[in-house]
């Protein structure tokens, strides 16, 4: 039996360990050769490849694919490694020992900790292609010197990385989980609803709202259960468990292909293991006794 309010939330952990990633700002320019370069060319990531292994190259590596990248940004240590975010120019030929891959082709090919750091990276790349000149009066950007931002000397304003909240929520009626396909979804799977948080909402607000433009259903007893960066390319995922207080199923058909309500014992086809949206739903099988 599914009871919300009285089973506890695991503490919720991205991978297997605790990840040894410290996040800094600045770093000596000497240590840099050795640092383990996160090279992105919009979305791929290079790698380098040894007798049909991948592996995050060092910058002193992926001198031989770029010797001057037009962007590197020192964001901290893996495992105390240096770490750069690397800006690669799209047009670039790769030397041999190098290929590029999809972030999410990452999982399951190099240690699931490293690929979230990765994720770090990817998006400090993505916000760094898209704020290479000032929103407000079109100045060429600077890296500001104290923090991690970008400075307009024309005008003064200063752009953190961007980082986009958004709910994602297991709402459950009796001993069933509401899942739904959504028309985004790019396989034919099943998954807990989510969906991005407003100016001005608060994160109940939000699970609220989504839920009910999405299947016209209200919520109640609504609880934290953790969160997740999810780097595709810039959100920021906050789960939440939710008990269904009323109303019937009537999708958005913008948003939503079907939706439906799911026991334990016969779940669709569900996200991958990576993702805050699979631990939710391993959360309601596990709360329910599978
Ligand atoms: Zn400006």
């Amino acid at each position: 039996m599914v009871a919300i309010d009285r089973s506890g939330h695991p503490e919720f952990k991205k991978g297997g360990n605790a990840m040894p990633f410290v996040a800094g700002l600045r770093k000596s320019a000497s240590t840099m050769p050795q640092a383990l370069c996160f090279g992105f060319q919009a979305g791929r990531i290079l790698l380098k490849v040894e007798a049909g292994r991948l592996s995050i190259p060092t910058v002193g590596d992926a001198a031989a694919v770029d010797r001057a990248p037009p962007w590197t940004h020192y964001f901290g240590e893996w495992d105390g490694r240096p770490c750069c975010a690397v800006c690669l120019p799209e047009e670039l030929a790769l030397s041999d020992g190098f290929t590029w891959k999809g972030l999410r082709e990452l999982f399951g090919q190099v240690d699931e900790d490293l690929v979230w750091v990765a994720g770090r990276a990817g998006q400090l790349v993505h916000w760094h292609r898209n704020h290479r000149f000032c929103g407000r009066c079109g100045s060429p950007t600077q890296d500001h010197s104290e923090e991690r931002a970008k400075i307009c000397p024309g005008c003064g304003l200063i752009n953190h990385p961007r980082v986009s909240p958004a709910i994602i929520v297991a709402v459950v009626k009796d001993r069933q989980l509401l899942l739904a396909h959504s028309t985004r979804f790019p396989a034919k799977f099943y998954s807990v609803l989510a969906g991005f948080v407003e100016p001005g909402e608060t994160l109940e607000d939000c699970v609220q709202r989504e839920v009910f433009e999405e299947v016209g259903v209200r919520v109640r007893n609504i609880r934290y259960f953790g969160s997740q960066p999810w780097p595709f390319p810039d959100s920021l995922m906050v789960a939440f468990t939710a008990e269904y207080a009323g109303g019937e199923i009537r999708v958005d058909p913008v948003e939503i292909a079907d939706a439906g309500w799911f026991l334990a014992g016969g779940l669709p086809a569900i996200p991958p293991r990576i993702s805050i949206a699979r631990k939710l739903i391993d959360w309601f099988v596990t709360a329910d006794g599978g």
